[in-house]
């Protein structure tokens, strides 16, 4: 579970779950268990970013607590996690006690002008960042100029100090070796190619940081909840070169060697899996990969599928989100596609059976009932629930049968069995 000196050290395969309301940590590691008598160990972390848990009225101690008692209930004796998700230095302090992951965001650091002479000193630092650089695993040598190299590493060096201090920051109160450090580059404007993964690498290392895992900003639209768009083979073939600099760089930089791609995937992204799995198998690589919440959405199907008062509940819970579209979307502009005309009309849906409101909701893309709007909606509309407040969990508790075999089969069927477990 660690480093012999006792460094925390994060497994080779993870799984990343988030759970609004912290009710079904137990369902969630249940997933867990089932991938383990298949064979293999998939480590659950459980992560809730800032923006939730302002959006949800929730603490970080909450998702810790949840963690910890589903873990004790069913005997889980592999390591656990529980992540501060996308936190930077103004955010990260609630997060300190309760959390043993960090996740530093330091996307809108990208673009920033470097210090003046900061480019220069670190190609000068790193001649063999410029020219050909042969990387296993890759069969054409990376080919880069300085003017080139300084173009692609410029904008990322202020970002890279960012995350320095943000890791010095947690540092200072947890303990050097405490605590699994991932830096996330993945909510900015444009992708990553795999020579700027390797310059970001580079620049990782000279500032001191034992990254475990990285987030870069792939090719393709991770939309929160619903499939990939984009191309397939692209994404492969850029997935696959990422995983040889990865490697690359943990020899040649000294950066930790469990270091692993982390992939936030907003959930839900069926049609990489394979390209996943089948990369992460080739170069015997570890991954980590996040999916977004879409828990919650379990619930919805949950309670709709239980009938009666849950079934009511969930019509009510899209009705206000229907009615406060705009600003539940809002601060997921980036990440959703929802087109208005395609939303069912609250009326109609409130005369909806249970099996019109899972089939609707439920990610199953054979099913013509299927409505990936509806479901990005009710996706970013976890705010209608958290102010129904206990009226809310009340039934969720009611329903906690049907919710959780949904929770696990979920995670199970759609994401560990493919990414991890697949022929
Ligand atoms: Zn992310």
């Amino acid at each position: 579970m660690g480093y012999p000196d006792g460094r925390l050290k994060l497994e080779k395969y993870s799984l990343g779950v988030g759970d609004r309301f912290a009710h079904q940590a137990a369902a969630q590691l249940d997933a867990c268990i089932k991938a383990e008598a298949a064979g293999t160990t998939v480590i659950p972390v459980w992560n809730k970013s800032n923006r939730e848990h302002n959006i949800v009225g929730s603490e970080p101690s909450s998702v810790r607590a949840a963690a910890d008692a589903a873990v004790k209930a069913r005997g889980w004796n592999h390591q656990y996690c529980v992540d501060a998700d996308h936190i930077g230095v103004a955010t990260v302090d609630r997060f300190i006690e309760a959390s043993d992951f960090f996740t530093l965001d330091v996307a809108d650091w990208i673009g920033k002008h470097p210090p003046r002479g900061a480019v220069d000193a670190f190609l000068n630092r790193h001649k063999e960042l410029v020219g050909r650089i042969q990387i296993d695993g890759i069969e054409e040598p990376l080919r880069i100029d300085r003017e080139k190299a300084s173009h692609a590493v410029s904008p990322y060096l202020t970002a890279v100090t960012e995350a320095a201090r943000i890791y010095q920051h947690v540092a200072q109160q947890k303990g050097k070796g405490k605590f699994i450090t991932e830096v996330s580059m993945d909510e900015t404007a444009s992708p990553q190619t795999p020579v700027e993964l390797l310059l970001i690498l580079a620049a990782i290392s000279d500032a001191g940081i034992p990254i475990q895992t990285i987030a870069p900003k792939f090719t393709g639209r991770f939309n929160k909840g619903v499939d990939y768009v984009g191309s397939v083979e692209q994404f492969e073939k850029e997935f696959s070169d990422d995983l040889c600099v990865i490697a690359h760089a943990v020899k040649r930089y000294g950066l930790p060697e469990n270091l692993k791609l982390s992939v936030h995937s907003g959930s839900d992204k069926f049609s990489i899996y394979a390209s996943i799995r089948r990369s992460v198998r080739k170069f015997d690589a570890g991954v980590h990969v996040k999916t977004a919440g879409t828990t919650w959405l379990e619930e919805l199907i949950g309670l709709a599928e239980a009938g009666g008062e849950g079934l009511k509940l969930a019509k009510e819970v899209y009705s206000e989100a229907h009615g406060h579209a705009p600003e539940l979307c809002a601060p997921y502009a980036s990440v959703i596609d929802i087109d208005p005309a395609k939303l069912p009309d609250p009326a109609q849906v409130n005369g909806w059976t249970s099996e019109q409101y899972t089939g609707a909701l439920r990610h199953d893309q054979t099913n013509k009932l299927f409505n990936p709007h509806f479901r990005q909606l009710l996706h970013v509309g976890f705010k209608v629930a958290a102010k129904m407040g206990q009226r809310y969990i009340k039934q969720v508790e009611a329903c906690e049968k049907e919710i959780a075999r949904n929770v696990t089969t979920n995670l199970y069927d759609r994401h560990i069995e493919p990414i991890f477990l697949r022929a």
